[in-house]
């Protein structure tokens, strides 16, 4: 299959649920060779070891388990005639779109029309967030853990601390209680959860699970294997508030600290990045600041519903199909901005030509309830949402005929009331 130097139309790096729809919709939309190329022995990315049910609400209207979502976008890619490469790590990308893949047949190198950026997420580690103490064994990812017991069936503790209540941490949570494994507490830094309520709901208040807001670990204690951590509360400006220690005897520190978009291969190749998301810049086509190369999913954005990044990378794979196609996308001539409230919008400019779905996240803890997009100090539209989650991404859709009434190239979104 793989020979010295090949062609493509589309190729697009990870065959996770991202890659996957990119994938499909690249090849449905008329580019000829599309190739997806994957580092695993099977497509499907994260979603492999997600054995809990939750992913397909919005796009399928059922709550399927993460396996067989999956294997819905990797049919249609075979029905398709996608080309797909396993076991194959894409190690350099280059501007004129010439990737080098490594693979056990050697290095293969392909020349690609465009290219679409689908690379996923790693987690953060213990180093990433310097938790003193001993180095010993137990000290785990969530992701990890998932991985052992999902994957591979092996159980790695019995008495568990959870460092993280973000979505991945309260479902592990859950996952080891049912495996048997005690569950202390799961302590969070912030003074809110960080992952949805319906998760806390099902995952620790069911259980009986005890949640320790604005609390950290201070110490992890242990030589050969952790026997247990110190537990402290932080203070607003999040230093420990004195005399506020414990210890929690344990033997596994599990960490859900956040994920972290993997970026290597856009940063060797200049794609300008959004510091807050860490991933790349991109236009409603979901093109980057490089011609040709495009970027969605997790590498993009973390996604907390597959769903989101299931839409966003089908039109990324459309986008990709065009551009390889013609040369040609509509030029993005709106700048959008995030306003009082939000912590970033996504895309950064739009072309105004059709109706665009923007995705964002807020700084505040606070639940509100509105969404508003201003141009030139008026109202383009208002989107009233009593339901949001204070720590969700939020993903609103405004049709072209607003877009009409732009008066200064910019708009600029905000929650509020
Ligand atoms: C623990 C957890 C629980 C979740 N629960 C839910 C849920 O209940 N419901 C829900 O809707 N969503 C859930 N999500 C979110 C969902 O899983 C993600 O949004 C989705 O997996 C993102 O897809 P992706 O394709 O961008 O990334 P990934 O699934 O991470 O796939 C990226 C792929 O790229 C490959 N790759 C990376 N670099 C290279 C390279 N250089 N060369 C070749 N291949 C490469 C990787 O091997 C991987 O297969 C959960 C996420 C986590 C972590």
């Amino acid at each position: 299959m793989m020979g010295r130097t090949q062609k493509a139309d589309v190729a697009i790096i990870g065959g996770g649920p991202a890659g996957l729809a990119a994938a499909s919709e690249a090849k449905a939309a008329g580019a000829d060779r599309v190739l997806l190329l994957e580092r695993d022995a099977r497509v499907g990315g994260i979603l492999n070891q997600q054995v809990h049910d939750g992913f397909g609400t919005k796009v399928f209207n059922e709550a399927l388990t993460g396996p067989e979502y999956a294997a819905i976008y990797e049919d249609r890619c075979n029905e398709r005639d996608v080309e797909t490469w396993l076991k194959s790590t894409v190690i350099n990308v280059t501007k004129d779109r010439v990737l080098t893949v490594q693979s056990d047949s050697g290095l293969a190198t392909i020349e690609a029309s465009s290219m679409i950026f689908a690379m996923g997420c790693r987690e953060r580690t213990r180093g990433a967030i310097g938790t003193p103490g001993t180095r010993p064994a137990g000290v785990f990812t969530a992701g990890a853990v998932q991985n052992y017991m999902n994957v591979r069936n092996l159980a790695v503790g019995r008495k568990v601390v959870i460092l993280g209540s973000g979505d991945i941490g309260l479902i592990m949570a859950r996952r080891m209680t049912l495996e048997g494994a005690e569950v202390i507490c799961v302590a969070e830094i912030l003074p809110q959860p960080s992952g949805i309520a319906g998760n806390i709901v099902r995952c620790l208040e069911d259980f009986n699970i005890p949640l320790y807001l604005s609390t950290t670990v201070v110490e992890i204690h242990g030589k050969e294997r952790v026997t247990g951590v110190t537990l402290a509360q932080v203070g607003p400006k999040m230093g420990e508030v004195y005399g506020t220690r414990r210890f929690i005897e344990c033997d596994t520190l599990l960490l859900s600290v956040g994920l972290i978009p993997e970026t290597e291969l856009s940063t060797e190749v200049g794609i300008a990045t959004n510091p807050v998301t860490t991933g790349a810049v991109v236009d409603d086509s979901f093109r980057t600041s490089v011609p040709g190369i495009f970027s969605c999913g997790n590498v993009l954005q973390v996604h907390d519903v597959v769903d989101f990044a299931t839409l966003e990378a089908e039109k990324a794979g459309r986008a990709a199909a065009m551009w390889a196609t013609t040369g040609e996308l509509p030029e993005p001539t709106i700048s959008i901005t995030p306003g009082e409230g939000l912590r970033y919008v996504l895309p950064a400019a739009i072309s105004g030509v059709d109706a665009v779905d923007f995705t964002m996240r807020s700084w505040k803890e606070e639940h509100h309830k509105s969404v508003v997009f201003r141009s030139g100090g008026e109202v383009l539209r208002r989107l009233k949402m009593p339901h949001m989650e204070p720590a969700g991404m939020i993903r609103v859709r405004v049709g072209q005929g607003r877009f009409k009434k732009v008066l200064d190239k910019n708009i600029t979104v905000e929650v509020g009331e």
